[in-house]
């Protein structure tokens, strides 16, 4: 099935109870032969009105960070956890994550990316676990910036951009491995990053 397909099914969706308050699907968007995959943990309030991830206060600081890792919208592909607004912005549930996980792996599977980014707590512990990686800790503090071969893909985790709204000590720590991510990118053999496995 292409991935055209995998959205227009999405669109109707009621796998899990998320269906029920939305009132759009945020299926993901981008290049369609990206290097890079973007994925956040699921859309909120403007997400959610407009259909696109990633268009509210977080996407705009997003934005500079892509800029940081010589990245643009358009070379990248962007998605979450979950497709639907959990109510009042609350984490997604286990089941919700599990129900909603086909569509996350067949984006995975057709986009092919050679990076993953994953943006924040839930989206890098899912994902870790996806691939059957232990990392021996649950605290994105420990492990944001690394590279962790996963297969073919490498995986590297960073804190939620919505967290430095909140935190602003974290926007340069942000600022930081987003600028490494952009020489992992284009010069893998002299990225400074930890890699482990
Ligand atoms: N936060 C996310 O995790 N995803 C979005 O699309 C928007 C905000
Ligand atoms: Fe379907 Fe995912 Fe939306 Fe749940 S969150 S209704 S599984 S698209």
């Amino acid at each position: 099935m292409a991935l055209n397909e995998i959205e227009a099914l999405a669109k109707t969706c009621k796998r899990c109870k998320l269906w029920s308050q939305r009132k759009n699907v945020v299926f993901g968007n981008g290049s369609l032969s990206p290097k890079v995959m973007l994925i956040g943990e699921a859309p909120g309030f403007n997400e959610d009105v407009g259909g696109k991830p990633f268009v509210g206060s977080a996407g705009k600081f997003l934005d500079e960070l892509l800029m940081q890792a010589g990245l643009t919208r358009d070379e990248i592909y962007i998605t979450n956890v979950v497709k639907c607004r959990p109510p009042k912005n609350r984490d997604p549930d286990r089941d919700e994550i599990l129900s909603c996980s086909p569509y996350l792996d067949k984006q995975i599977e057709l986009l092919s990316p050679a990076v993953i980014i994953t943006l924040g707590r839930v989206s890098t512990f899912e994902l870790l676990s996806k691939y059957g990686i232990d990392v021996n800790t649950s605290s994105i503090s420990k492990i944001h910036g690394w590279t962790i071969e996963a297969g073919r893909v490498k995986i590297v985790p960073s804190y939620h951009p919505a967290a430095a709204i909140y935190r602003n000590e974290l926007k340069d720590v942000l600022k930081e491995d987003f600028r490494r991510i952009g020489e992992l990118i284009k010069k893998p053999g002299q990225a400074k990053l930890t890699s482990f496995l």
